[in-house]
C-alpha cells in the first residue's frame, strides 16, 4: 500500500480486535515522519515526548483527543508561533514602512516560488500568493475566458465546492457564457471520459478540483489536461485539497492555471491567502479583471492608466496580505525537508488504516465508505456515510474528537500527514464506533 516500511497489522485475519491500539502504535513507531507531529502546537504527547513547548511563557491549550480536520484548517506549527511573534516585533515594529522595499513587495512571489518547487512541480516565476481562493478563482477564470472570446462555454462539475460553482455561474452571467455541467458521482469524482464527452470547439475553460472535497477522489489531472488542450480550451485546477498532501506536477502536466488554499494542509492559519499558478506561456496573454495598483508595471509611478506588469505581478490587485502569508512558510520548509512523496506515502498509509478500521468497526453498524477504495484514486481524506452522522459529529465534538460533517450523512475524516498519528486515527474511530453504537441503541 505504501513505501513506508510498516508491517500490515491486518495481514493475518483481515480483522481488528482489541489490538487496534497496539497496531496503531506499531505503525507510529515505524513511521519515518512521526517526529514532525511534535513540531505542532497542542498535539497530544507521544510516548517519546511531553507536549511540545511553545516559545515564550504562553500556556498551551489542552490537546483534543483526535483532530480530523487538518484538511480544512491545519494546525499551527511551533515555528509559526515564533515567526509571527518575531515579525510583529522585528519586521513590522522595527522596519516599519521600510519593510515593503526590503522584503514585502516580493514576498508573494518568493513564497510562491518555494511552494512551486516543493509541492506543485512548477518552475519559478509562475506561482504567487494572492487573495482568497474564491477571489483568485474569479480573477483567473475571468482572464481565461476573456482570452478566448470566440468560445462560449465553461465546463464544470455538479459536485465541485460551492464557491467554484458560484463564481463560474457569476462569470457566465457577466460574460454571456453557458455552463456545461458534468454530473459527478458524489462518492467518486470526474473521469477523463466524462471530460472528453463535455468539451468541444465551443469550450473556453474547464474548472475541476484535483481532490474532491467530499469524497476525496483524486482526479487524473494529467489525462484530463491533455483532453482539454486537444479541444483547444484552457484548464484551471482547484488544488485546495491537494496542496501539501498529494504530489502535483503542474509543469509536467502542461496545466494552464491553478489555485489552492494555504490554510488546509499548508497550515497557514484561518483565512491565510490562496496561491495562484499561471503557466509562463500564458502570462502576457491573460489580463485579470481586478485592475489594482499593485499589479502594474511600475507600482510607484502612480500613473494615469492601468498598465499591467509583464510577468506574474499583473495577477495581484491590492496590497498583499503579508501577515497572512507568514505561517505557511513553516510548512513549506518541512515539506522541503522530508519531500512531498514521503508525505503522500504517509497519507496513503493513514487513509488505508482509517478505511480498514471503518470496515472492521463501523461497517457492521451500517456505515459505508463514500470515498474511493483504491488509494491511487484517493487524496488525504475519506468520507464515511450513515444517516446519523450529523448527530454523531455533534457528540464527537463534545468528546474532543473533531471530524466534520458534510451533507448528506457524511462524516469527513481528514488526516493531515505531518501532524496526525496512527494512534490518533484509532482513538478517533473508536469514538465514532462508540457514539454511533449509543445512538443506534437509544
Ligand atoms: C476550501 C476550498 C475553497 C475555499 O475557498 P475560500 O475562498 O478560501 O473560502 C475553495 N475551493 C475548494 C475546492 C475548497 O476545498
Amino acid at each position: 500500500m505504501t513505501d513506508t516500511p510498516t508491517d500490515d497489522p491486518f495481514a493475518d485475519d483481515g480483522a481488528l480486535d482489541g489490538d487496534a491500539m497496539a497496531a496503531a502504535r506499531g505503525l507510529d513507531a515505524a513511521d519515518p515522519l512521526a517526529h514532525y507531529r511534535e513540531r505542532f502546537v497542542g498535539v497530544t504527547p507521544s510516548t517519546a515526548a511531553a507536549t511540545p513547548p511553545v516559545p515564550g511563557d504562553l500556556a498551551v491549550p489542552e490537546p483534543v483527543r483526535a483532530y480530523f480536520d487538518g484538511n480544512s484548517l491545519g494546525r499551527p506549527t511551533i515555528a509559526s508561533v515564533e515567526r509571527l511573534q518575531r515579525f510583529v516585533i522585528d519586521a513590522w515594529g522595527g522596519r516599519l514602512i521600510r519593510g515593503w522595499d526590503e522584503e514585502w513587495m516580493e514576498l508573494p512571489f518568493r513564497i510562491g516560488d518555494d511552494l512551486a518547487a516543493t509541492t506543485l512541480g512548477a518552475a519559478a516565476g509562475q506561482v504567487f500568493i494572492g487573495d482568497s481562493t474564491t477571489v483568485l478563482l474569479y480573477k483567473l477564470a475571468r482572464a481565461a475566458v476573456d482570452s478566448l472570446p470566440q468560445r462560449s462555454e465553461i465546463v464544470l462539475d455538479t459536485d465541485n465546492f460551492p464557491t467554484d460553482r458560484y463564481v463560474l455561474d457569476g462569470i457566465a452571467r457577466e460574460r454571456g457564457l453557458h455552463l456545461v455541467w458534468i454530473e459527478a458521482d458524489t462518492e467518486a469524482g470526474v473521469t477523463p471520459e466524462q471530460v472528453a464527452a463535455a468539451v468541444g470547439p465551443r469550450t473556453a475553460l474547464v474548472v475541476l478540483s484535483h481532490v474532491a472535497y467530499r469524497s476525496g477522489f483524486l482526479a487524473d489531472a494529467r489525462a484530463i489536461t491533455r483532453i482539454v488542450h486537444d479541444a483547444g480550451a484552457l484548464v484551471l485546477w482547484d488544488l485546495c485539497h491537494s496542496a501539501g498532501s498529494v504530489p502535483v506536477e503542474l509543469d509536467a502536466w502542461g496545466v494552464d492555471l491553478a489555485v489552492g488554499c494555504t490554510y488546509k494542509y499548508l497550515n497557514g492559519g484561518p483565512g491565510s491567502p490562496a496561491f495562484g499558478y499561471v503557466n509562463a506561456r500564458l502570462q502576457s496573454r491573460l489580463v485579470q479583471p481586478i485592475q489594482g495598483w499593485m499589479g502594474v508595471r511600475d507600482v510607484f509611478l502612480m500613473g494615469p492608466e492601468y498598465q499591467p506588469a509583464d510577468g506574474l505581478r499583473r495577477f495581484l490587485s491590492g496590497t498583499p496580505p503579508i501577515v497572512g502569508m507568514l505561517a505557511l512558510q513553516d510548512t513549506v520548509a518541512m515539506i522541503r525537508e522530508c519531500g512531498i512523496q514521503a508525505i503522500r506515502d504517509k497519507s496513503v498509509a493513514l487513509t488505508e488504516f482509517a478505511v480498514r478500521l471503518a470496515e472492521t468497526w463501523l461497517a457492521p453498524l451500517g456505515v459505508a465508505l463514500a470515498s474511493p477504495r483504491d488509494p491511487e484514486r484517493r487524496g488525504g481524506h475519506i468520507t464515511l456515510n450513515h444517516p446519523a452522522m450529523r448527530e454523531v459529529t455533534a457528540r464527537l465534538w463534545e468528546r474532543d474528537v473533531i471530524p466534520d460533517y458534510r451533507d448528506p450523512g457524511g462524516l469527513r475524516i481528514g488526516l493531515s500527514p505531518l501532524s496526525t498519528s496512527f494512534e490518533e486515527v484509532a482513538v478517533g474511530l473508536a469514538a465514532v464506533r462508540d457514539v454511533l453504537g449509543e445512538l443506534i441503541h437509544e
